[in-house]
């Protein structure tokens, strides 16, 4: 069968997109879904069972479609929760609202498409002589479509130093990805912990291993040993930011930013006055002030931009001024085991000095890679048969203003489109739900558009 659409990915970019596929095609139209797993919907944010995990954006800007707002809101009153918009709701309640907001949708069978989902991994894809795009399956399958979406997220990035080759022992106190909380099962309760990472994974793992009645020491090892701030408690009222004002280059920028911050009471209405015109001021740089973005600003943005909720970073605060969680600014040099421990060497920030931590365990929370495609196979033979390109700044994969894949050597009439982080080349900030909405409704819309236009 060929299919009008095929979503490739089961996070929440490809239910997103979905979801607005299904609101918006004819009964006569086919759609597959192809993801590998299991909690489609879910992804590695929204798959967490803990309550203490919470999102990161107010509740009243986590709806899944762009044009109900009050989404999200509105099923949490409806399932007994008491949170307002304002409130940051658990990741896992989330997850459950995306899968809800699917099935809500499918439950209506009269003039509704056909949805097939399919639990596989895509490996690879060719272009037919059907005009549509192919993809071999890992379950051995193939399925052809007139319509691509790819919604594969980001990898995890992988350890600085690689633990392939290291003895037994150290291998078993190194969790690569600790998003299989089954790790925090064998941590003992006085255990040191060297986390490498200080993002908002470090953050969630932290509170995790509280939760598990960890009371160990925790060293954090990152590159500037900066973490998230907080939200605040009574939000400021984002400051209007006239984009064409704003100089294209990133010192002008930052020096523009900074004297803003002085002028009002808190930081955090500059930060989220920039939050509706980030994709503009994006697009108006060059690649080369981009490029000096990511070399110089990036960890300052991640701080200011993507922020804690309140509790979470009060919680997180009390642990950091007791001493039970420490911070250490350096890069990682080699990982060994002495005297039945791990024993992590990084050399320190701006120094040569080399510093070692000793802990019985150490978590990789890197966090997420800035897509690229080195994580994905399919993502890499895509690129060898010229399907994909990657974009200049190896964020992702090129695409336009519609999110429709460019530069390739395709000749098919088959379109392909990419949602998500893999499209930060373009747009930058669409890693959170309050882009990423927008754009699957956009990608969905055109699918549609050029469908009645071609049976017209
Ligand atoms: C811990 C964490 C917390 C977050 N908290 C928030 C928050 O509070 N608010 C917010 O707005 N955003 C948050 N985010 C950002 C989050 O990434 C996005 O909100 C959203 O979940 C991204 O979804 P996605 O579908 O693009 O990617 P993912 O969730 O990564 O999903 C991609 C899916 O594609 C599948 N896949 C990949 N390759 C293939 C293949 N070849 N074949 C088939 N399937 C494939 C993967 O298995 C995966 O299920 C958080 C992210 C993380 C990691």
């Amino acid at each position: 069968m060929i299919y009008d659409v095929i979503v490739v990915g089961s996070g929440f970019s490809a239910i997103a997109v979905t979801c607005n596929l299904i609101e918006q095609l004819p009964a006569s139209a086919k759609v597959a879904v192809v993801g590998d797993d299991p909690g489609f919907g879910r992804g590695t944010a929204y798959r967490t069972e803990l309550y203490l995990h919470r999102l990161n954006v107010p509740a009243g800007r986590m709806s899944l479609l762009p044009h109900h707002p009050d989404d999200f809101v509105d099923w949490l009153k409806s399932h007994g929760g008491q949170l307002q918009a304002g409130d940051f709701a658990s990741r896992g309640d989330y997850g459950l609202y995306v899968r809800n907001t699917l099935a809500r949708l499918l439950r209506k069978r009269e003039g509704r498409c056909r949805v097939d989902f399919i639990k596989a991994k895509a490996a690879g894809c060719v272009e037919r002589y059907t005009s549509t795009l192919a993809f071999h399956l890992g379950n051995g399958d193939e399925i052809a479509g007139r319509n691509v979406v790819l919604c594969l997220g980001v990898g995890n990035a992988n350890l600085p130093v690689d633990p392939a080759g290291a003895p037994p022992f150290l291998r078993s106190r190194i969790v690569e990805n600790p998003w299989r909380l089954s790790w925090l099962r064998r941590v003992a309760p006085s255990d040191a912990v060297c986390i490498l990472g200080s993002g908002l994974t470090m953050i969630d793992q932290v509170l995790a291993l509280r939760a598990h009645g960890h009371r160990g020491r925790i060293d954090v090892l990152s590159r500037r040993g900066l973490a998230p701030l907080g939200h605040a408690r009574t939000p400021p009222a984002p400051l209007p930011i006239d984009v064409h004002a704003l100089p294209a280059t990133i010192s002008g920028l930052l020096k523009i930013l900074r004297e803003k911050s002085r002028e009002v009471a808190d930081w955090r209405s500059v930060m989220d006055g920039l939050r509706p015109v980030t994709q503009a001021l994006w697009q108006r740089l060059t690649n080369e002030e981009r490029a000096r973005f990511l070399r110089h600003a990036l960890p300052w943005w991640n701080i200011h931009r993507h922020r804690v909720a309140p509790e979470v970073f009060a919680g997180f605060e009390k642990l950091v001024s007791d001493g039970t969680v420490r911070f250490h600014a350096g890069f990682l040099r080699s990982l060994e085991a002495r005297e039945g421990r791990l024993v992590a060497d990084y050399r320190i920030r701006a120094k040569r000095e080399i510093a070692e931590i000793k802990a019985d365990w150490l978590v990789n929370c890197t966090g997420m890679e800035r897509a690229g495609i080195s994580h994905s196979p399919l993502l890499k033979e895509m690129n060898r048969f010229h399907l994909i390109v990657p974009d200049p700044l190896g964020l992702g994969i090129q695409v336009d203003a519609a999110s429709e894949v460019t530069g390739t050597s395709r000749i098919s009439p088959a379109r392909l489109f990419a949602v998500g982080a893999l499209t930060a080349g373009q747009f930058w900030e669409i890693t959170a739900v309050p882009d990423i909405r927008v754009q699957a409704k956009a990608v969905a819309e055109e699918i549609v558009r050029a469908r009645l236009k071609s049976n017209a």
